[in-house]
């Protein structure tokens, strides 16, 4: 009946209304915020499992909004990626990212390899291929020291035009990883082709690893078939000891989570790097 509709269609009405003026208010702020240097990189590292130590980290964006506080990725990339702010966006990431490991490797902290999630829409609607090549050159940084995480989802629309760029990134000597390896729904097919030389399994298998013998198995198969395809496997979401133990006893190459660390800032991850691991 109609009166039975009525708190439905107002809760409706309200909360989608809320949603979208906030999402309109994230898409004009992002300009101001990329051009007025709010937005800051944080570095989450990746430990060698066998050995403790750290090889590289991957940059994760953080945006600081002067009224609403801090935004989470999870909610402006989405809306990043739908008004095309993901292209400056993610170019500003990738020199950002670029610049600091070179800046660590000059100060003799390592000759660490900066991984840099790319959008789809990154690779497919700009010159990415051109970019890449211009950030290398601009900050110095050896191409075997940068790594792309892209998604499976890249290959979803224009695939020959992507799978063209992958290759001309890994042309340059660039790495490419597949991040959340396992949620998509063609990894397999997209396994023998894509020219990558990681696979990142997702953290939502390593969170369930202790109390789901599917998550176990799943994890154990996707670090077995990496390596039969002579991939390096990544996993993410590394909570506990028990996690790690678990992945290093499975042959998993390198891991990242809170048990070593969360993504850090820059000045945190300098202090960690010069003092012995707590792992
Ligand atoms: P992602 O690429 O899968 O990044 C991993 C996310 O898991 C990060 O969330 C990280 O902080 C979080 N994480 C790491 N270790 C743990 C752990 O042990 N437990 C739990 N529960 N979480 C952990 P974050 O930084 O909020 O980023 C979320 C997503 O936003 C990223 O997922 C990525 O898809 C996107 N994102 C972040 N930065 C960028 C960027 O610069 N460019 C693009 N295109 N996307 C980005
Ligand atoms: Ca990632
Ligand atoms: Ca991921
Ligand atoms: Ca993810």
């Amino acid at each position: 009946s109609k009166d039975a509709m009525t708190p439905a269609v107002a809760f409706y009405n309200s909360s989608m209304g809320e949603a979208l003026h906030r999402r309109k208010a994230i898409r004009s702020d992002l300009r101001q915020a990329i051009d007025d240097g709010h937005l800051e990189l944080h570095y989450q590292p990746k430990v060698e499992m066998q050995t403790g130590l750290i090889t590289g980290m991957e940059a994760l964006v953080r945006w600081q909004h002067p009224k609403r506080g801090r935004i989470s990725p999870m909610e402006f990339i989405p809306v990043a990626e739908q008004s095309g702010l993901i292209l400056p966006l993610g170019t500003w990431v990738l020199q950002e990212g670029c610049r600091q490991a070179q800046a660590w490797s000059a100060a003799g902290l390592g000759d660490l390899r900066v991984a840099i999630n790319m959008s789809p829409v990154q690779v497919l609607c700009q010159d990415v291929v051109g970019i890449v090549a211009q950030t290398l050159e601009d900050t110095g940084l050896p191409p075997n020291l940068l790594e792309i995480e892209i998604t499976e989802g890249v290959l979803m629309q224009e695939e020959t035009k992507a799978m063209q760029r992958l290759r001309a990134m890994r042309d340059l000597g660039v790495h490419l990883a597949i991040d959340d390896f396992g949620t998509g729904y063609s990894s397999l097919s997209y396994l023998k082709k894509m020219p990558v030389s990681c696979l990142k399994i997702d953290q939502s298998f390593v969170r369930g690893l202790m109390e789901n013998e599917e998550d176990a198995r799943l994890s154990r198969v996707i670090i077995g078939m990496a390596h039969d395809f002579g991939l390096e496997v990544v996993a993410e979401g590394i909570e506990t000891l028990e996690h790690a133990d678990f992945l290093r006893h499975e042959g998993c190459d390198l891991g990242q989570g809170y048990y070593f660390a969360k993504p850090l800032e820059h000045q945190a991850f300098e202090r960690l790097l010069a003092s012995p691991p707590p792992w």
